[in-house]
């Protein structure tokens, strides 16, 4: 019989080898081989002028893929929550109003970092799987008047895209300003934080960017920046303060913490592959294995759960059958054909599919191949 510490011993001593994975869940997506050998590049120190070059780099690729002019916009050594978190601890002191846009499990994660931080929250809720109107979202701020707004553009746990210049234009006409979790649409939707009006942004790597976790892009307009100036308090958070990481990344270089020179080459390649292609025709080439997927998705008898014209085109979410458990689609998957796709959760749980369509395998035929399959593992599991 063997030892605890000799199975340790033999765990390290082997070295790993990952399944290979087709990932069509909500996130991690795939990632392009080209990612992974810029990362397979011997690191940099994190005070380094190489690095402080990618990072420049990393800055402006990211004003691009926003959509702004923002000078302030730069990843947090931190995944999505960590963006979240940073936009909360920034923007929220104890006794901020922030009016909250809840449809579902990310917004919901919103409204429990900002209890933490203090905030009086007023929430206007939809069923999951519905965005709030213009004027439901006008009415709502102007009534509320709140300090601070948030809603999430792509929320990955129901399938909805949530429109956006409405709302900002009336949390402006209140002085507020707007924090948006663009966490799955940067890089395959149109995100427009200037054109839509939102102050605060934030996002991470492993979804429409396509590159492996651990990053999240954030970027901050100088109404925004302001509001950081007349803060009270300094943000309870050190390591998501954002006057500090802006002062290590952009302005004194002193050091703040060590980022990960991997994780910004990672970064820096998956944005110079979107300059490449180009990013209205990446957004349109998504919008099409969208509506491809929809149409075979129909054809296989399902429906989709939310309404046309109000969905994420990178993330898609058709109900599960009647007699059939999603359980046992997603392993038989996973198992048959290391494909991953993802359930739904909380009021949705056993309800939808989550199926991502991003990067590499938004095309016509990483869509048919898809499909192809699923209705394989749909049979198969009745
Ligand atoms: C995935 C996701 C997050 C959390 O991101 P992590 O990288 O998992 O921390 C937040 N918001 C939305 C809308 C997401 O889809």
């Amino acid at each position: 019989m063997s030892t605890i510490s000799e199975n340790l011993i033999h765990c390290v001593k082997t070295s790993i080898h990952p399944p290979k994975r087709l990932l069509y869940g909500p996130g991690p997506s795939q990632v392009y081989p080209r990612i992974y050998s810029a990362m397979a590049q011997p690191i940099v120190g994190h005070l380094d002028p190489y690095f402080f070059q990618v990072s420049q780099g990393v800055q402006k690729g990211l004003r691009e893929v926003f959509g702004t002019a923002n000078e302030l916009t730069m990843p947090i050594s931190a995944t999505g929550s960590g963006g979240m978190e940073a936009a909360v601890s920034n923007f929220i002191e104890p006794g901020t109003k922030l009016a909250l846009f809840v449809g579902g499990f990310f917004a919901e994660r919103i409204g429990e970092m900002a209890k933490r931080h203090g905030a009086e929250i007023v929430r206007l809720e939809k069923p999951w799987g519905e965005a709030a109107s213009d004027d439901e979202a006008a009415e709502f701020i102007r009534r509320e008047r709140p300090q601070v707004v948030a809603f999430v553009q792509a929320e990955t746990s129901t399938g909805v895209f949530q429109q956006s210049k409405a709302l900002c234009t009336a949390a402006h006409e209140v002085d507020a300003i707007v924090i948006a979790d663009c966490v799955t649409s940067l890089g395959a939707m149109p995100v427009d934080v200037d054109a839509n009006g939102i102050d605060v942004a934030y996002s991470c790597t492993q979804k429409g960017l396509s590159s492996p976790p651990g990053l999240s892009p954030m970027t901050i307009s100088p109404r925004a920046q302001e509001r950081l100036r007349q803060r009270k308090q300094a943000n309870r958070s050190w390591y998501f303060d954002l006057t500090l990481i802006q002062d290590y990344l952009s302005v004194s270089h002193r050091y703040h913490h060590t980022a990960s020179a991997t994780l910004f080459y990672a970064l820096h390649e998956s944005l110079a592959i979107i300059e490449e292609e180009g990013l209205v025709l990446r957004q349109q080439r998504h919008l099409r294995a969208h509506q491809r997927f929809v149409a075979g998705i129909e054809r296989l008898g399902l429906t989709m759960h939310v309404a046309e014209g109000h969905r994420i085109w990178n993330l898609n979410t058709p109900r599960v059958p009647d007699g059939v458990n999603d359980a046992k689609v997603r392993a038989y998957l996973l198992e048959k054909h290391g494909i991953e796709i993802a359930g739904g959760f909380g009021p949705l749980a056993g309800k939808i599919f989550r199926i991502g369509i991003m990067g590499p395998l938004a095309t016509d035929d990483g869509v048919d191949r898809f499909l192809a399959k699923f209705d394989e593992a749909m049979k198969e599991s009745r």
